[in-house]
């Protein structure tokens, strides 16, 4: 069974949320899935989903390109739920200009992570040297952190690496121009990768014209299997297993 390690059921991309949840719910390939917060809201709705649900787990955080009016406080409060196993995603996104409100929510939902005992996902857009120099200068993830939908630079992968971070495969590796993320997927250590989805987002080829669903990591799973030339269910075994080690709640 896998675990799908990001995906957003709160996106408004999806109509029929219902019908998505029990797809999940019902298909005895997936384990579990960690639904990622981008806001205060959709964070509050991905821990209502989460106790309804136990194949459902939360990830609570204010997404860089989210930032506006959103109280910190509040997050603290999300965060000791019981089913919040993470604290994301948080990021820089080099989309918008307002680099400094990034950089401070950035570093005040870090502190947050380690004040609760939580691993970090990080949302990095064309900025993982800067997120990087925010760990060092400023403030490291404690209890873990998962690079996810990872732009690959080798460079990056070093330093995530010598820190015991993860990085997370997403659809983009089943793409034709995916040569540096197939680079980095043949190097990448055992004990430190993790799949996602990031549905309804980035559909894996053969998909790419439709809306992503968590039943699609096992696109992600055969295509990491191939490249590894690996068999599909020790890619899959390990992939869950990092992801338990990682966020330790996931039960
Ligand atoms: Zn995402």
């Amino acid at each position: 069974m896998a675990i799908d390690s990001h995906m957003h059921i709160n996106s408004l991309l999806l109509e029929n949320k219902e019908k998505y949840i029990s797809a999940i719910n019902n298909n005895y390939l997936i384990e579990s899935v960690i639904n990622v917060g981008l806001d205060l809201k959709s964070s509050e709705e991905s821990i209502t989903i989460s106790k309804a649900n136990h194949k459902f787990f939360s990830s609570v955080g204010i997404h860089p390109l989210y930032i506006e009016s959103q109280n910190l406080s509040d997050l603290y409060n999300l965060a000791i739920n019981p089913k919040v196993i993470a604290i994301g995603e948080i990021g820089l996104d080099s989309t918008k200009s307002n680099f400094e409100v990034q950089k401070k929510y950035l570093i005040e939902q870090i502190i947050i992570a380690n004040e609760v005992h939580l691993p970090v996902i990080i949302h990095s857009n064309n900025s993982n040297k800067l997120v990087i120099d925010i760990f060092e200068k400023y403030v490291k993830p404690k209890y873990g952190c998962v690079f996810h939908c990872f732009q690959p630079d080798l460079e990056d992968l070093k330093y995530l690496v010598k820190n015991d971070f993860y990085i997370s495969f997403a659809g983009r590796i089943t793409y034709k121009n995916a040569k540096k993320s197939i680079e980095v997927a043949n190097i990448v250590p055992d004990d430190l990768f993790l799949v996602e989805t990031d549905s309804p987002y980035i559909s894996p080829e053969p998909l790419r014209e439709k809306i992503n669903e968590t039943a699609n990591i096992k696109y992600i799973i055969n295509k990491l299997a191939e490249i590894k030339q690996r068999d599909y269910d020790e890619i899959e075994q390990i992939t869950r297993e990092n992801a338990k080690s990682l966020f330790k709640k996931i039960k």
